[in-house]
């Protein structure tokens, strides 16, 4: 057994941030028909953040949220936990889709992170809440020259930033392979993401929302000037309605078109001992990511140990979602490997946990609004990979949009406007096949092939 597949002996099938026992207790399921003035599908960061804004904005409102499973069982209790700023994927992918409202969409995106830590403080979740920003790693020479075109662009709106050349950054992280770095001082919070949600469910009852878990909607439609919503024992009729369904099954046909689950992929250590630790310094403890557009991303989380995740994003063909594709041990071994490639004085670490998760990917890599049943229902989906601390502005957009306000966020050329939908299988699926070979290729090669250069020109892209 080689060192990879040695560390990964013990790791459990199961999702670190779940495997908790400050997990709540699931709430009943809905059974019988109720009334509210908004319903909320999904339990997730975006459900949950529309859930509590809805009620805070509006005390009076009757809402009531349906998560089909658990609380945070979706993407929001399996990702990295990096809470970021920007609203657009990044700031390179804001300049290319919004060049016109960028600056404003990242001053947004401060806001929002802001407010998130706020929300945090006054509710009391404790999430291990620590604003330490990220560090951007280039590990390829052909990498290496953008470091400073990334944190120029970072500066211009307003960000702290310091760049690093490869010594400074052995002095913060130490790894073999790291050859230079830009840290996002300001740009990035860390969290445990299933506390933050869990936080906020508890949060949003205190508000007064009335949330059901264990409930799948299983149809929306009109019903008089509202709408009703159907799940296995009980109905909703409501005024409104949000969907913040992410990657699952599409309720409404656009999101079908607009968003494909992309599986991705995570590794959880055992603490680090303090030898361990002093064995790669990490005391700033900042968020971290590699280059390229196969990334990893890892940090520590409050007892010591290293989340790793990324670098595959694996569509599977029709776009299922669901448990049979949390396991990929292919991926898992990748990972490992990797892991003890960019941290070899800790050859001999057990990760104790490996999942995965779906992420909602839509072609221009952030969230994308829309409405339906005649304006009665409004959605905000395609995070792509970033929707940690996007997901609260989603939640303030598809509010604005549900309520029919013109509004700043409504005037947004990013909540107007919509990303290039996806081709219907088998199109779709040998579209992502090629375009995941022609990214893996360019990092490799530091080239941007013919295919990339084309999906570039009509705005189209693959990503997680
Ligand atoms: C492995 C992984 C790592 C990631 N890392 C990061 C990161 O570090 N930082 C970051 O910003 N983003 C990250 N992301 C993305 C981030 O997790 C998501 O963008 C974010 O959680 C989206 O929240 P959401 O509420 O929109 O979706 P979800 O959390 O997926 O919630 C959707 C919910 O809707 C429920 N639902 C769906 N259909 C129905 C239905 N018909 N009836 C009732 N309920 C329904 C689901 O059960 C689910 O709970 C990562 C994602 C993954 C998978």
């Amino acid at each position: 057994m080689n060192a990879a597949e040695e560390s990964l002996r013990d790791a459990a099938p199961s999702i670190f941030w779940l495997d908790d026992p400050a997990r709540p207790p699931a709430r009943p399921p809905l059974e019988g028909d109720i009334e509210a003035d908004l319903v909320v599908v999904g339990g997730g960061f975006t459900g949950l953040w529309t859930a509590l804004l809805a009620r805070e904005a509006e005390p009076g409102r009757e809402v009531v949220l349906l998560e089909g499973d658990r609380i945070a069982s979706g993407a929001s209790g399996r990702n990295g936990g990096f809470v970021a700023a920007s609203l657009t994927h990044g700031v390179a992918n804001g300049a290319a889709r919004f060049p016109a409202e960028l600056g404003r969409l990242e001053q947004l995106g401060s806001e929002n992170l802001a407010a998130i830590g706020d929300a945090v403080r006054r509710h009391g979740i404790d999430a291990s809440w620590e604003e330490t920003g990220e560090l951007a790693v280039a590990t390829r020479p052909h990498e290496v020259p953008g470091l400073a075109g990334h944190a120029e662009a970072l500066r211009r709106h307003g960000r702290d930033v310091v760049e690093l050349g490869r010594d400074e950054l052995q002095a913060e992280i130490a790894s073999p392979t790291y050859l230079g770095g830009v840290w996002d001082r300001d740009g990035f919070a860390l969290a445990n993401p299933a506390r933050l949600a869990w936080g906020l469910a508890a949060a949003s009852e205190r508000a007064g929302v009335r949330l059901h878990e264990q409930t799948p909607v299983t149809g929306v439609v009109r019903d008089g000037a509202g709408v009703v919503v159907s799940t296995p024992a009980g109905r909703v009729r409501a005024r409104r309605c949000i969907l913040a369904t992410a990657a699952f099954p599409p309720l409404v046909r656009p999101i079908g078109r607009l968003v494909v689950p992309v599986y991705d992929y995570v590794l959880m250590t055992e603490p680090l001992s303090p030898a361990q630790r002093d064995a790669i310094g990490w005391r700033r403890r900042q968020g971290v990511g590699d280059s390229g557009n196969q990334f990893h991303y890892y940090r520590l989380t409050a007892d010591d140990r290293i989340l790793w995740g990324g670098y595959d994003a694996v569509y599977h063909f029709g776009g299922g979602v669901g448990p049979h594709h949390d396991q990929r041990p292919q991926t898992h071994a990748v990972l490992a490997r990797n892991f003890l490639a960019t941290f070899p004085q800790l050859e001999g670490i057990r990760f104790t946990h490996r999942w995965g998760g779906p992420i909602d990917t839509c072609s221009r890599f952030c969230v994308t609004f829309g409405t339906a049943l005649d304006g009665r229902l409004a959605y905000a989906v395609g995070f792509t990979g970033l929707g940690v601390g996007a997901s609260r502005f989603g939640a303030r957009g598809a509010l604005d949009l549900v309520d029919g306000r013109d509004t700043e966020l409504t005037r947004l050329e990013l909540v107007r406007s919509r990303p290039l939908p996806f081709p219907p299988e088998p199109l779709r699926f040998i579209g992502i096949t090629l375009t995941r070979r022609a990214l893996a290729r360019e990092d490799r090669t530091g080239r941007r092939g013919l295919w990339l250069r084309a999906l570039d020109r009509v705005g189209m892209g693959f990503d997680s």
